[in-house]
Parts: C-alpha cells; sequence; structure tokens
C-alpha cells in the first residue's frame, strides 16, 4: 500500500490520485477514458486529469496513449495543451493499470464555443491559434489528420489548445474496438479515400471547423464513412478527373459512378445572413475574407487546397501574426516506428517504461 495515493470514486469510476490532487470533478469522457479538473496542491492551480484505464488492453488503445504521452513531451508550444505530470499507481509493472496524465486545464471544448455568435475578431484569432498548433505539430514530424472541435479546449478570454495527436498508423485491431462512435465529419477527402496525404488534410479539418463556426452547425454530416463522401460532393460538387485519377480502382469507379454534382458557389454555402451581426460592422475584418479563406481551404483536391502556411499569411487570419507563436520549431520529431509493435505485452512494457522515464527526467529537473 502505497501512502502517496488516495482513492475516491466518482460517478462509478475509480481513481487512485497522488494526494497532492484533490478537489476532483469529471469534465468529460473521450475515447481513452474520465478526465476531471482537479486542485493540485504543489503546484497551487487548477490541473486537468485524464485517467487512461489498462491502456495496453488493446493495440490501438496502446498506440494512442503512447503517442500522447510521447507528443506531449515532445512539443512545447502555447496551442497544444501541455503535460505538467504522469503517474501510475501501480509500482511494479506486474501490478501496472492505469496510467494518469496532469495536464493545464482550460474552460471548455471547442463544441460547446463554436455554435455561438462568434464576431469576426473571435473567429478569426481562434483559427490563428488552431493554425499555429498544426504548424507546430506538423514541424515534429505529426500530420494529425483527425482534428475535431472535441479535441480542441478553449478558456474564455478565447485562447485555444489542441488535446489531441490524431491517427496513428491504421491497424486491423481498429476495427475491432470501442463502442465509443467515431466523428469522420472533419477528415479531409484523401483520407476518406484511402489516398495518399500531406500536412493539408489539417487544413480540410480547419475548414470544417471555421464553416461550423458561421453555420451553427456541423457542415458535412455524414451518417457513415460513404455518406460522409456524399455529403462533401452535394455541396462542393463532383472532383475533377484529374482528381479522381489519383484514387485506387475500386475507390474510383465508386466515387466516378455517383451522379454529377455541380456543387454551390461559397456566397451561396456561406451567405452573408449567416455571419454574426456584429461582425458585419467591423471594417478591419469582412465576411469577404473569411469566405475566400474558406473556399480555399475546403477544396476536395489537396493538390489545389490552400497550404499551412498560405492560410496563416491570409488577410482573416494574419492580423494576429506573432513569428515566435507561427514559426517555434519542435524541439524533436515523432519516432512513428513503435507504431509497429502489435504485442500487447510489448506495449505494456513500454508505457510503463515511458512513465518511469518522466519521472525521473523530472527528479532531475
Ligand atoms: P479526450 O479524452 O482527450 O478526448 O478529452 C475528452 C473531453 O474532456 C474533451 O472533449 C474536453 O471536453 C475534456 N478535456 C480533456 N482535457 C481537457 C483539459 N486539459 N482542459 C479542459 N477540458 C479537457
Amino acid at each position: 500500500m502505497n501512502t502517496d495515493f488516495y482513492t475516491v470514486t466518482i460517478d462509478g469510476t475509480k481513481f487512485e490520485l497522488l494526494k497532492r490532487y484533490d478537489q476532483l470533478k469529471i469534465i468529460g469522457f473521450g475515447a481513452q477514458g474520465v478526465v476531471c479538473s482537479a486542485y493540485d496542491l504543489v503546484l497551487e492551480r487548477s490541473v486537468a486529469i485524464k485517467k487512461l484505464s489498462r491502456p495496453f488492453q488493446n493495440v490501438t488503445h496502446a498506440k494512442r496513449a503512447f503517442r500522447e504521452l510521447k507528443i506531449m513531451q515532445l512539443v512545447d508550444h502555447k496551442n497544444i495543451i501541455g503535460l505538467l505530470d504522469v503517474f501510475t499507481p501501480q509500482q511494479t509493472l506486474k501490478e501496472f493499470q492505469d496510467v494518469y496524465l496532469v495536464m493545464e486545464l482550460m474552460d471548455a471544448n471547442l463544441c460547446q464555443v463554436i455554435q455561438m455568435d462568434l464576431d469576426h475578431e473571435r473567429m478569426s484569432f481562434l483559427l490563428y491559434q488552431l493554425l499555429c498548433g498544426i504548424k507546430h505539430l506538423h514541424s515534429a514530424g505529426i500530420i494529425h489528420r483527425d482534428i475535431k472541435p472535441s479535441n480542441i479546449v478553449v478558456n474564455g478570454d478565447c485562447t485555444l489548445k489542441i488535446l489531441d495527436f490524431g491517427l496513428a498508423r491504421p491497424t486491423t485491431s481498429a476495427l475491432l474496438m470501442t463502442p465509443y462512435v467515431v466523428t469522420r465529419y472533419y477528415r479531409a477527402p484523401e483520407v476518406i479515400l484511402g489516398m495518399g496525404y500531406q500536412e493539408n488534410a489539417d487544413i480540410w479539418s480547419v475548414g470544417c471547423i471555421m464553416g461550423e463556426m458561421i453555420r451553427g452547425h456541423v457542415i458535412f454530416p455524414g451518417d457513415y464513412h460513404v455518406d460522409q463522401w456524399n455529403k462533401i460532393v452535394e455541396q462542393l460538387g463532383t472532383p475533377s478527373q484529374d482528381f479522381m485519377s489519383r484514387l485506387q480502382p475500386t475507390v474510383r469507379k465508386y466515387v466516378e459512378n455517383r451522379p454529377f454534382q455541380a456543387g454551390y458557389s461559397f456566397e451561396t454555402l456561406f451567405p452573408d445572413a449567416m455571419f454574426s451581426e456584429q461582425s458585419l460592422t467591423q471594417c478591419d475584418l469582412n465576411s469577404t475574407q473569411a469566405r475566400d479563406l474558406l473556399s480555399k481551404m475546403l477544396v476536395i483536391d489537396p493538390e489545389k487546397r490552400i497550404s499551412v502556411e498560405d492560410a496563416l499569411s491570409h488577410p482573416f487570419v494574419r492580423v494576429w501574426h506573432d513569428d515566435s507563436e507561427v514559426n517555434a520549431p519542435a524541439s524533436g520529431t515523432y519516432d512513428e516506428s513503435f507504431e509497429q509493435i502489435q504485442s500487447v505485452r510489448q506495449w505494456k512494457e513500454l508505457i510503463f517504461k515511458e512513465i518511469q522515464n518522466f519521472q525521473e527526467d523530472w527528479m532531475i529537473l
């Protein structure tokens, strides 16, 4: 029995926490576990604590947990959530069960903010920060591919941080896993259609988020995988033959056999009436600029879609430009070769070792 820890059960979930973390309250649920707010008696600040229950229980969970642990330590940027502590209440590898990640606490996730009547200033500031965070992840070799509002957290002062680090290399077990419903609304066409992808796959997700801020609801609410593609084409139109020619033969056959869609102009899809009234009276940022940026992000063909750099230089976003935020280099690159590991036993060891390394590094500091 380790006396540094205490046990508390909230809403049926048992937490075994270091005594420094007090006043636990549940604030969210994710694919991997429960998230609480707490007060850290040592740092004298509020924190968020995520409990990962048996993260090595299958390869998909293990990859996600390891990815999160590694990447949070690799990146240090104001638009990416910072890791403050990692611990497990179990003392040995044999007993090892749960991981607790202690992070900076934010007020809400973007789902709770996106439907508010956001004026241009707030919208452009949120987009600027999201693009800075994404650019920083790219500099660490991480193309996210799964940016969505539930993985973005914000504070009342409109500051924004990315919470999660995206899709790992796919495995067959990913298909079998978890009752948790996967949100695909924000995934780029090249990700949905299984093509190669580049950094600007993440720009598509930013476009979906921006469109939702303007419209007030999800812009491509596909009911299932293929329906996601249909929702995109209904609004943006059937893509060019050149794009089709880059698809795998079976996917190409499906896409080419869909009825032709002409699509709509961005003025029709996102008319002035959808923008906040307040924002229409502001002179420096306007809905024409917002629509111009959106029309460059929501481009089906990634070869014709705007890059992260160019989006950051767009007049709707560059008003916030600060070189130290836009061009902050990562301290290293994420080694994806770990993600080849398929044995649960090896993952258990690796995650346990990573927690120990964190504790040791912390002692040295
Ligand atoms: P996750 O398991 O990381 O997907 O998080 C699930 C939910 O918990 C998020 O959508 C947020 O609502 C909330 N959450 C997670 N981490 C934090 C944090 N650091 N600050 C505030 N809320 C958080």
